[in-house]
């Protein structure tokens, strides 16, 4: 899609630092990690967030986690990961095409503080 960012990166348009790709997926670190480990999962195929998973194009997602537990044993994770999307701007998706935010490497708390 024309003027979507993880779009342009899938494409090499613009540079990311790859961790895994295949025919539908495409994975590269957050250029500002949160955690130690922050890796962004992405659809090849450019759906605008979770709203908009439908019957069609939902099998991907399910790739996505199967794709994250590879990396994660690849990788030696063992202490586990957290794998989150935020879908809309209330919740703080800043760019709009699907993506999975994988975190690891440090404890992570739950809920509010
Ligand atoms: O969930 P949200 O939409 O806020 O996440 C977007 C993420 O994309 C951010 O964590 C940001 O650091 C990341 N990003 C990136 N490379 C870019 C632009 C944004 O890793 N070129």
């Amino acid at each position: 899609m024309e003027d979507c960012l993880f779009c342009k990166i899938i494409a090499g348009e613009i540079p990311s630092t790859k961790v895994y790709e295949d025919d539908t997926v495409y994975v590269f670190k957050d250029i500002n990690p949160i955690t130690p480990i922050h890796y962004l999962l992405i659809p090849k195929q450019h759906i605008c967030c979770a709203a908009k998973i439908t019957p069609e194009n939902s099998a991907v997602v399910g790739h996505i986690y199967e794709v994250a537990a590879k990396i994660a044993e690849k990788e030696g994770i063992t202490d586990g990961y957290r794998i989150v999307t935020n879908c809309g701007e209330n919740a703080g998706q800043t760019v709009f095409h699907l993506h999975f935010h994988m975190l690891a490497g440090v404890k992570m708390g739950w809920g509010a503080d």
